[in-house]
C-alpha cells in the first residue's frame, strides 16, 4: 500500500482520530497513489496510524476511513452503512425522509446519503467517496432496498477537492417526476435533481415541529423560506397570518404547490432580498409574533467568520425590532465557521443594538440523523436559538 508519511510531531490529530489530514502535516507520499486511492498514514518514525483516502488536489490531502489497519473495500462500506442505518432505525423509527449517512460523523468522509421514501440520493464530495461510488451504491441497495438511487454530487466543496460534479441516475427505476415526502402529517415536494442540498432541509425536522407548536394566533414571518418547511408548519399550527420570503422564484413556486398539496391557506410569498424586505417592514411599522431566520451558510469556514458575523447581526437586529412583546425569534446558523458560542454572542449583540430585552428559551440543532461524532466537532454545524422578546 502507498504510504503517506507525516512530519515529526504532526501525528497528534490523527491519533485523536480526527479524520482530516492536512497537506501541511505531510512529509512525503511513497509512490503515486491515484485520486481517492487508499493510503496508509504513517508517523515520521514508521508507526501506522490510519487508512485513508488520498486526495491530491485538496488541502485536506487525506481523509481517514479507519484507524485500524484494515482493507477498504465492499465489506467495509457494507459494515459502515449498516451501522449508520441501525442508528436511524433505533432513533427515528418510521421516518420516511431522513439522512441515512452523514459523512465523517458516520465514519464515511465525503459520503452523504439521504432517503426520500423509495428514492435514495447520494451526495459524494471527496475523492475517496467518488472512487467507491459503485460499491457505496451497492451497499445502499443491500441495506435499504430503494426503488431508485440518484446521485447529486454537485456541492460547492467539490471545486476545492478538484473534483468534477456528477448529477445522474445511478441505479434502479428512473427518478419519479414528482418526489413527495410526508413528515409529521405534512407533505412536501422534493426536487431531488435540482433543489438545494439533495432537495430538502432534513436537518430542520424537529425545528419545523417547534414552530408548528408555537405558531398559534401569531403573525409569522419565515425568512429564507425555500420551499416552505417553516411557513407550512406555521400555517398548520394555526398562525393568524404567514409571510414567507426568499430570493428564489422556483422555491416559492414549490412553497405554493406544497400549501395546496396540504390544503393549507397559501402564505404571502414574497420574492426578494431578506435584508431589504426586513428594512421595508421596519419602515412601514409592520410587526410579527414569530420570525424564523434560516439563512444560507454565510461562513463556510472560519476564514469568513467576520463578514458573516456582520450579516447575522444585521438580520437578527432587524428581526428583533419587528417582534411584538412576547414575540419569538427562531434564529439559525448553519455556518461551520461560526460556532454556538459565537452565534449566541452575535445574537446578543443584535439585541443590545436593537434596544430589545430578549432571552433564550430553547436551543435547537439537527436531529439524530445528523449525528456529531465526538472525534469530529465540525459535524456540529446547525445551531438554533429561540429567543422571546420581553
Ligand atoms: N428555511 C428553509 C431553508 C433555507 S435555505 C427550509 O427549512 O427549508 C436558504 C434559502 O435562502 C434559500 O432558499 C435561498 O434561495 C435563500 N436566500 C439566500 N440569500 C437570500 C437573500 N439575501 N434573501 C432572500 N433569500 C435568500
Amino acid at each position: 500500500m502507498f504510504e503517506l508519511i507525516l512530519k515529526p510531531g504532526r501525528e497528534k490529530s490523527v491519533k485523536r482520530r480526527h479524520p482530516w489530514i492536512f497537506s501541511g502535516a505531510v512529509a512525503r507520499v511513497t509512490g503515486e497513489p491515484e485520486s481517492g486511492e487508499t493510503v496508509q498514514v504513517v508517523s515520521h518514525d514508521g508507526q501506522p496510524l490510519a487508512v485513508a483516502a488520498y486526495s491530491p488536489k485538496s488541502q485536506i490531502v487525506a481523509r481517514a476511513w479507519d484507524w485500524r489497519m484494515r482493507e477498504i473495500g465492499p465489506e467495509f462500506f457494507t459494515e459502515r452503512i449498516g451501522q449508520a442505518l441501525a442508528l436511524r432505525r433505533d432513533l427515528l423509527p418510521g421516518t420516511g425522509a431522513m439522512r441515512l449517512v452523514h459523512g465523517e460523523s458516520d465514519g464515511l468522509p465525503g459520503v452523504v446519503i439521504d432517503r426520500y421514501g423509495d428514492v435514495v440520493v447520494l451526495q459524494l464530495s471527496s475523492a475517496g467517496a467518488m472512487r467507491w461510488r459503485e460499491v457505496i451504491a451497492g451497499a445502499v441497495e443491500t441495506h435499504a432496498q430503494p426503488r431508485t438511487i440518484f446521485e447529486r454530487s454537485d456541492a460547492d466543496v467539490l471545486a476545492l477537492e478538484g473534483l468534477a460534479a456528477q448529477v445522474a441516475h445511478l441505479r434502479g427505476e428512473p427518478l419519479p417526476a414528482d418526489v413527495v415526502v410526508e413528515e409529521a402529517g405534512l407533505k412536501y415536494r422534493v426536487d431531488v435533481a435540482g433543489g438545494h442540498k439533495t432537495g430538502f432541509y432534513l436537518d430542520q425536522r424537529a425545528n419545523r415541529a417547534r414552530v408548528r407548536a408555537l405558531a398559534a394566533r401569531r403573525d409569522v414571518l419565515d425568512c429564507f423560506c425555500y420551499t416552505g418547511g417553516f411557513a407550512l408548519n406555521a400555517a398548520a399550527g394555526g398562525a393568524r397570518s404567514v409571510t414567507a420570503v426568499d430570493s428564489s422564484g422556483p422555491a416559492l413556486a414549490t412553497l405554493r404547490a406544497n400549501a395546496a398539496l396540504n390544503e393549507l391557506s397559501v402564505p404571502d410569498a414574497m420574492e426578494g432580498d431578506v435584508f431589504a424586505l426586513l428594512r421595508g417592514f421596519r419602515d412601514r411599522g409592520r410587526r410579527f409574533g414569530l420570525i424564523v431566520l434560516d439563512p444560507p451558510k454565510f461562513a463556510p469556514t472560519a476564514a469568513h467568520a467576520e463578514r458573516a458575523a456582520r450579516a447575522y447581526k444585521d438580520i437578527n437586529l432587524l428581526a428583533l425590532k419587528l417582534l411584538e412583546p412576547g414575540g419569538l425569534l427562531f434564529t439559525f446558523s448553519c455556518s461551520g465557521g461560526v460556532d454556538a458560542a459565537l452565534f449566541q454572542k452575535i445574537v446578543a449583540g443584535a439585541a443590545l443594538d436593537a434596544g430589545v430585552d430578549a432571552r433564550i428559551v430553547e436551543r435547537l440543532g439537527a436531529g439524530p440523523d445528523h449525528p456529531v461524532a465526538l472525534n469530529f466537532p465540525e459535524g456540529d454545524y446547525l445551531k438554533g436559538l429561540v429567543c422571546r422578546v420581553g
